[in-house]
């Protein structure tokens, strides 16, 4: 008889984890309003402007900025600053592609560093290390929520004059030593992605304390003009970054949710960990006790195919999924996407040589070894975290037959 469910077996999970996104009557009535007031824009209508005031202080910094989505955020960020061509922006090895991104379409060079194996976050000493004279910014990435070690990566920042710029895309109401993740440096980003833990489907944010950084992204994402131009001024190279009054209408929403979920999944985190805990060859990320405010974005986990008879990770994957646990590998290091390494940066001047690249063994071990899982299996009941590994048992039991 065929047991796993990959092979036509039943599936261990009966009751289905949670969906995702969540919304009930707020979102619903939110976008009503916003259909029926005709401003569908941010410039006539009043809910992006609201919404920036209250993700704002969620996150205490003083301003906001909504933007098209997380990836433009940085953009925006690297341009306020007028990074481009000939300068370096450290990043981490491991991350998802638009930390990356951004920096290559600004013309500016990605340069990668080391992570912390445990917490997969930039290693504040790596970042040191890879100053040159020509690094203008560092992106800190929260990895899954988990902030960065903030206070030493700002002191080697400011010593050193670069612009600090927190990747916080998975860190919605997360906190470093009891402060919210992007309000550390010069500037942080979120984004609203439809994975995100907010989100419109897409969107995306800036904060920061600085009133001018602000003023000056505010006329970067909209083209260019001054505020409140009626003349069709532009007065510097913009863009359109705008978000729309749909988006922050669900935004608005979305926001109250977020504190509570975070309190669920963590408590849910902490209790899958022990249950992992007796299961050989499950590694999950670790935590540093400076996390005061852990989101759990995903779920991640080292898998050693060694305790699955070699079984293959994208292979245990796949079976994960068939048992009915929402599954999927982690990010390769950056540069060994196709998109780097055939340095096919649309034209532009970037030239990123892989030959120089400094020391990525965690980013490479954490690239090619880690699994996550969606968030929403940690927004459930009990249940569910018996079911996780209840899964993960099963295909070990029976691979290791
Ligand atoms: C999702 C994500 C982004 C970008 O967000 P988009 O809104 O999808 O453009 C940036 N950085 C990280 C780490 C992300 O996971």
């Amino acid at each position: 008889m065929k047991v796993l469910a990959r092979d036509g077996g039943t599936p261990l999970k009966q009751k289905p984890f949670p969906n995702w996104p969540i919304y009930d009557e707020r979102e619903i009535n939110l976008v009503t309003e916003v259909v029926k007031s005709q401003n569908w824009w941010r410039v006539t209508g009043s809910k992006v402007k609201e919404f920036e005031k209250r993700f704002a202080e969620f996150q205490g910094c003083s301003y906001c900025l909504g933007v098209t989505n997380g990836t433009s955020a940085i953009e925006l960020a690297l341009s306020v600053f007028g990074i481009g061509e000939g300068d370096e922006v450290i990043i981490p090895g491991m991350t998802f592609i638009s930390t990356g991104l951004a920096v290559t379409n600004c013309n500016a060079t990605p340069v990668l560093v080391d992570i912390d194996p445990d917490t997969l976050c930039m290693l504040p000493e790596k970042f040191e290390q890879a100053i040159t004279p020509r690094t203008k910014a560092v992106i800190p990435v929260h990895m899954a929520g988990h902030g960065c070690r903030m206070e030493e990566i700002c002191e080697i920042a400011k010593k050193n004059g670069i612009i600090v710029i927190e990747d916080a895309a998975h860190g919605h109401g997360g906190e470093w030593k009891n402060k919210r993740l992007g309000s550390f440096g010069d500037v942080g980003i979120f984004s609203f992605q439809n994975g995100k833990l907010m989100t419109c489907g897409e969107g995306g944010a800036m904060v920061t304390n600085n009133k001018d950084i602000y003023e000056k992204a505010y006329v970067i994402q909209d083209v260019g003009r001054p505020k409140n131009d009626l003349i069709y001024e532009h007065v510097i190279r913009g863009a359109n970054y705008r978000m729309n009054e749909f988006q922050a209408a669900l935004l608005l929403a979305q926001m109250e949710r977020v504190d509570e979920l975070n309190k669920l999944r963590d408590k849910h985190a902490t209790e899958l960990h022990k249950l992992f805990a007796d299961v050989k060859g499950i590694t999950p990320q670790g935590r540093e006790e400076g996390a005061t405010i852990f989101t759990h974005y995903m779920y991640m986990f080292y898998y050693d195919k060694s305790f699955f008879s070699g079984l293959p990770r994208e292979e245990f994957v796949e079976y994960l999924k068939a048992e009915g646990i929402p599954a999927c590998v982690c990010f390769p290091v950056l540069s060994d996407t196709k998109f780097f390494a055939e340095n096919d940066f649309n034209g532009r001047n970037v030239n990123y040589d892989k030959k120089k690249e400094h020391d990525l063994t965690n980013s490479k071990k954490a690239g090619e070894n880690i699994i996550w899982l969606h968030h929403r299996t940690l927004e459930g009941d009990e249940e569910d975290l018996r079911d996780i590994v209840g899964a993960v048992k099963k295909i070990q039991n029976e691979f290791n037959k």
